[in-house]
């Protein structure tokens, strides 16, 4: 190993050590955002313990899962097209990001094809930013009348997921996450009231998952602070 190589390994171990322990000592999980990284860099963490990878790529997510260790618990933490869920549902861990009701029959119906039961969370739009993705208030609301009419064999709500305004005013992203954190204790409260599947709040990033752990969140998805900036 160079030596400019073994130091930066230094500092991955660190670096990795450090949030983990944050995160752990918060009650919350580490997902690694291992998108458009190497396979190296993965296992490098993956030899540190790390288990839990998210992805962003059906094609990319496909070919990691195909060349890396089995154990690892893949994430799909972005937009996910209809068609492309047959090619991850035979293995993926959580899907992350689910805002229409035609993804999430889709997602049962692949499950239920593979015998699997996949937990997804739902998006929900909190930033302030114009997103085409994500549910608002209202949308929910009309997602969850729809899947008591009809209820989901297979796949299964397992939480919330959002994102916050891409600002340095903590303030704001602090608004966003408790609003965040609000709907998940009223869905909790109500449609999910003793469903113990329905437990994960997936909400930080790098620059913003200590504010996200200040308000409830149980998964963060940290990219950049460990593999570097894409
Ligand atoms: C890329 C990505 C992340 C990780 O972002 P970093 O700022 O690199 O930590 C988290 N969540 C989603 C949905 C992403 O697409």
């Amino acid at each position: 190993m160079t030596l400019t190589k073994s130091l930066k390994m230094n500092e991955l171990i660190a670096t990795y050590g450090n949030v983990r322990e944050e995160i752990t000592a918060a009650g919350a999980a580490l997902v690694a955002v291992s998108k458009t990284k190497p396979a190296s860099q993965i296992m490098e963490l993956y030899e540190l313990g790390q288990r839990d990878f998210g992805e962003n790529r059906v094609a990319e997510l496909v070919e990691k899962h195909e060349q890396l260790p089995q154990d690892i618990r893949w994430h799909f933490i972005g937009h996910l097209q209809r068609n492309k869920v047959k090619a991850i549902a035979p293995f993926v861990y959580l899907i992350h990001a689910v805002d229409s009701e035609r993804l999430l029959r889709e997602i049962d119906k692949q499950a239920l094809a593979n015998d699997r039961q996949i937990p997804v969370l739902l998006q929900f739009h909190i930033a302030e930013e114009v997103a085409k993705y994500g549910l608002d208030a209202e949308a929910g609301k009309t997602l969850l009348r729809q899947l008591k009419e009809q209820p989901l064999t297979n796949a299964y709500i397992a939480g919330l997921m959002g994102m916050a305004t891409y600002t340095d005013k903590e303030a704001q992203i602090s608004a966003e996450f408790a609003q965040l954190q609000t709907t998940a204790k009223n869905y909790l409260a109500s449609t999910f009231i003793g469903d113990d599947r329905f437990r994960e709040l997936s909400m930080g990033m790098s620059g913003d998952y200590k504010i996200a752990l200040a308000h409830g969140s149980t998964l963060v998805r940290i990219g950049s602070m460990l593999f570097g900036s894409r």
